[in-house]
């Protein structure tokens, strides 16, 4: 039998992770345009991963036979005022997902849903290194303020990102 309320919140957050794929994208096109392209190699690795996140839950549904609704994805925002400005938005954004992973966590768990706990349990571990992740390289960007030669370091620095 299956629960609507754990159907309806897997395909909602399935949506959201293919939204914060585009999200990502489009913000490795702002990076790209101002000539940082280190930090915009680094956020589409990130676009990528989140595309893996939306597989995941996608796979998890059409193993315990949920019902899989396609709906539209946002327009993501297209531009930023700096790049700290774009990161904080990544860092604003991670704290949304883990809220959403938190709640439906709460509806697996009000109705006795033991896969479904166990499955989000992943994500729930993996909201807590993408937020001290984005929180270091937010730490670095306040520290180096507008001094350009120590961003093209960081540049040089996000873009040894490999996966
Ligand atoms: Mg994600």
């Amino acid at each position: 039998m299956i629960n609507n309320k754990i159907n309806d919140a897997l395909n909602d957050q399935m949506n959201f992770e293919l939204y914060s794929a585009y999200l990502y994208l489009s913000m490795a096109y702002y990076f790209n345009s101002i000539n940082l392209h280190g930090f915009s190699h680094w956020i589409k690795i990130q676009s990528q991963e989140e595309i893996k996140h939306a597989m995941k839950i996608y796979n998890f549904m059409c193993d315990k036979h949920f019902q899989i609704k396609f709906g539209n994805i946002s327009n993501p925002t297209i531009t930023w005022t700096s790049p700290i400005n774009a990161i904080q938005n990544v860092l604003d954004h991670e704290k949304i997902v883990t809220k959403r992973i938190n709640l439906i966590m709460d509806i697996a768990i009000d109705n006795k849903d033991y896969t479904t706990q166990s499955f989000l349990k992943w994500f729930i571990d993996e909201q807590l290194e993408e937020e001290n992740t984005i929180e270091i390289i937010m730490q670095k960007l306040s520290i180096v303020s507008d001094n350009k030669g120590m961003i093209l370091y960081l540049d040089a620095e996000m873009n040894k990102r490999s996966e």
